[in-house]
């Protein structure tokens, strides 16, 4: 038997660091925003957007009060509804359908590409019909879909197409960034997330006016610039003022963290292209990712995740279940089956820990551990 406290502990993700270093300036933040009692809707806020809206290279970004309200706020802006369908895929966060489904339209899946784990553009043509009012692709794990064929098809059959950019902050598609690719792009900043807040927080961005303007509006229960005159039944979809402030102290350390998040992509990739049953991850030529979550694929995975938990190494299954087999969507009516690329990877994949403070001592120990296994059956 090993000694489990011979092992360094080796988290999927810890925050400890990157808040460390950013300690006094969180604090001062906090400070300030209690004596000024600038919580809702406050200078903080437009100033973060106009920064994150530069930074994805595109004209607008409204702040809101989650991911999963940036996407749900997104369909509801553009009319999506009752009897309307959306495009997307089933290998994907639960947020992305329950988005869907709340705005009373019906979800319609495709299947996923086997090496990059985006939507198959070759399969959304035969979906679209004339109730389909969207295409939803989720740049996985922090790689942009391959948007060239969906872009042409949602401005042939003038659909709106919707970034799920959740896991992709910064990420790029033919050197544009994720957020500026399709006609609306929604981030989160959930914790974890590649630049995540002190709590729940989202944004949307556009470069398209009057889509702006109508979220914005949405956001703050349908007022827009005179208080308590409703324009529509809105919602209370804010981000806060703080949260606001410190996404934009974290926001200039974004490419260096996801510069370091590649750099122990490529380490991985180097030492783990030579084990015989794994797949590492592949990233089209045109793109580039962000890692947000470093996902292999091994027929023993299983197995893997229990030789890596002994040795104190904590890893993910992002995500174990695709939600066509999901009891919340039973109503889709979909089976087993229906989508065999999203099942096997589900079957298949080990997210691994990277995160941008990890250490080369922590990764070689994941990576050692690794090969031992394989070593060893
Ligand atoms: C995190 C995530 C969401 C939801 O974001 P929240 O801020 O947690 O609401 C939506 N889609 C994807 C792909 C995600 O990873």
């Amino acid at each position: 038997m090993t000694n489990n406290s011979s092992h360094p502990n080796v988290p999927i993700l810890d925050l400890t660091q990157q808040h460390q270093n950013l300690d006094a300036d969180l604090k001062e933040i906090f400070a300030e925003l209690m004596k000024d009692n600038a919580y809702i809707l406050g200078e903080e806020l437009n100033e973060f957007e106009k920064a994150f809206a530069e930074f994805c290279g595109t004209e607008h970004c409204i702040g809101v009060s989650s991911g999963t309200e940036a996407l749900r706020l997104a369909l509801y802006a553009w009319g999506v509804g009752k009897g309307d369908e959306v495009i997307t895929v089933p290998f994907t966060f639960a947020a992305t359908v329950e988005a869907i489904v709340h705005t009373g339209a019906t979800p319609v899946f495709v299947d996923i590409e086997p090496d990059t784990y985006t939507m198959n553009p070759e399969q959304v043509e035969n979906r679209i019909n004339e109730r389909t009012e969207a295409l939803l692709p989720v740049h996985l794990y922090g790689q942009p879909t391959n948007m060239d064929r969906i872009r042409s098809l949602a401005t042939e059959h003038d659909l709106l197409l919707l970034e799920d950019a959740c896991q992709a902050h910064g990420a790029t598609w033919k050197d544009q960034r994720v957020g500026a690719l399709g006609d609306l792009g929604c981030f989160s900043f959930y914790p974890g997330k590649n630049m995540g807040a002190l709590g729940d927080a989202g944004a949307i961005t556009t470069a398209v006016d009057t889509l702006a303007d109508r979220i914005r509006s949405l956001r703050n229960h349908g007022q827009k610039n005179e208080k308590y005159r409703h324009f529509t039944p809105g919602f209370n979809s804010r981000m806060d003022n703080i949260q606001a402030a410190f996404l934009h102290e974290k926001l200039p350390e974004l490419e260096d963290w996801n510069q370091k998040r590649n750099q122990h992509a490529s380490r991985y990739d180097d030492q783990l292209e030579a084990v015989d049953q794994i797949t590492t991850p592949d990233v089209d030529e045109r793109a580039t990712h962000v890692y947000h979550q470093y996902a292999i694929q091994t027929p023993e995975r299983d197995r893997l995740q229990q030789f890596l938990s002994n040795r104190n190494i904590q890893t993910g299954i992002h995500y174990p279940r695709p939600l066509h087999l999901q009891p919340a969507f039973d109503h889709l009516s979909y089976e087993k089956g229906d989508f065999p690329v999203s099942e096997r990877v589900g079957d298949r994949v080990l997210t691994l820990p990277c995160f941008p403070e990890m250490t080369q001592k922590q990764q070689d120990h994941v990576i050692q551990s690794i090969t031992q296994y394989f070593d060893s059956t």
